[in-house]
């Protein structure tokens, strides 16, 4: 089986989806990979690097015409999608759930899908392949790391001859994979650090971190399936921004990392909090997007300055920034993956088997994923919120 790495070539992405020493581990299972030409560049993992792991350096063209499986980080390059033929596969992190008209196209086409986004968290033999949980703690400490150098301020307590500065005060909103990893960072970073979760059960996490949990009085659990946070009614929204917003005016940082599987990241940080706090705080919103994010006014890949000295950061890809240990860590997951849906040297699709039933989305013509292919078949094909998101 030939199993081919792409060039990755989303703006700004520069992860690579395996990295050399993947190469020895895949081959005692039949599988020999191919490596499109400067795949590793942004990673700084040179060609030459994987062709003495032991991998063929091979041309666009040549990759799509002879892999049996593709690799990819985030969704295939737009023309790839046409050299793609039956009988292929390809694996990456394509989030079918935000995107099912992806998946519809790949089994119009005849491709096997499989996206790591759909893995099962909770399931203990499958967290090595837990892509989301790599990624999220690259993009936590990453967060603390670009929200510190835009900060112009010091995070720890520094006491000097030429006068005392107070340590930075940071919260967190959403305690799931990457908050816990900011609070951890911000907190070796010497801030005071605090964090809130709609999930109760974070709250021993984040105080075993050393960190403060706050808790609100108006909005009670939102726990949903598979450990996930359900979304809230839009009496629950308000309640929960309005006293979040109290605690939001006390901070220096914030950093967000709220999302809900499938549906448009919750707004946290409203304009009226934003308008709340003082000159010279920075905002994280990792949950930056096109349709919005948790925090009003902010923009994907951008940084916006309000009118009252605010720096909203809209951090919607960072584990594209520390692409040497995002992409090692997600090599391994996907080799992981990889190496459980091979048999004999093929693929062997079989949704019977748990992990198999979350991350195969299209088979033989078909979307097999039911909750892909429930979207799909809502009104129009549209997405979850009708917006094809
Ligand atoms: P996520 O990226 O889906 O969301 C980030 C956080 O935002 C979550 O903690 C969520 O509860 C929170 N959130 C959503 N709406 C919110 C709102 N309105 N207000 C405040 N917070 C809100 O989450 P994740 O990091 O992928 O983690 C999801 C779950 O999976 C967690 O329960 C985590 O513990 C669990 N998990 C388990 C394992 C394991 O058991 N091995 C591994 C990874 C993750």
């Amino acid at each position: 089986m030939k199993a081919a790495v792409v060039r990755e070539t989303a703006p700004g992405e520069r992860r690579v989806a395996l990295v050399p020493d993947a190469i020895a581990k895949l081959a005692p299972a039949g599988i020999d990979v191919l490596v499109e030409t400067g795949a590793g560049d942004g990673a700084w993992l040179p060609d030459s690097a994987y062709a003495e792991a032991g991998a063929a350096i091979v041309g666009a063209g040549e990759l799509y015409r002879t892999a049996d499986v593709v690799l990819t980080v985030t969704r295939p390059p737009a023309p790839a999608l046409q050299e793609l033929r039956p009988g292929q596969a390809v694996i990456g992190m394509l989030a079918p759930l935000s995107d099912p008209e992806l998946a519809a196209t790949l089994a119009a086409a005849g491709v096997t899908a499989v996206s790591l986004d759909g893995l099962p968290r909770t399931l203990s033999r499958a967290q090595p392949m837990d892509a989301l949980t790599s990624q999220s703690n690259v993009a936590g400490y990453k967060a603390v790391l670009v929200a510190a150098a835009e900060f112009g301020r010091y995070f720890p307590l520094l006491i000097t001859a030429a006068g005392t500065a107070p340590p930075a005060k940071l919260l967190v909103l959403g305690t799931g994979v990457a908050g816990l990893q900011a609070i951890g960072t911000a907190r070796r970073l010497g801030a005071v650090v605090s964090g809130y979760d709609i999930r109760p059960t974070s709250k021993a996490e984040v105080e075993s971190l050393g960190a403060t949990f706050v808790e609100l009085t108006s909005v009670g659990s939102a726990a949903g399936e598979g450990g996930y946070a359900r979304e809230l009614t839009a009496e629950e929204r308000q309640a929960q921004t309005d006293e979040l917003a109290a605690h939001i005016a006390r901070q220096d940082v914030v950093i967000t990392t709220a999302q809900v599987p499938g549906r448009r990241p919750p707004l946290l940080v409203t304009e009226d909090a934003l308008k709340a706090m003082n000159p010279g705080s920075v905002i994280v919103d990792m949950g930056a997007s096109a349709l919005g994010g948790n925090v009003a006014g902010s923009r994907p890949g951008e940084t916006v300055v309000t009118g009252n000295g605010i720096t909203i950061i809209g951090a919607d890809n960072l584990p594209a920034t520390v692409p040497a240990a995002a992409s090692s860590a997600y090599s391994r997951n996907i080799t992981s993956l990889l190496l459980h849906l091979t048999s004999g040297g093929a693929l062997a699709i079989d949704t019977s088997d748990d992990i198999q039933a979350g991350v195969v989305i299209t088979h033989d013509g078909q979307v097999v994923h039911p909750g892909v292919a429930g979207l799909l078949h809502r009104e129009g094909g549209a997405g979850v919120d009708g917006t094809g998101h």
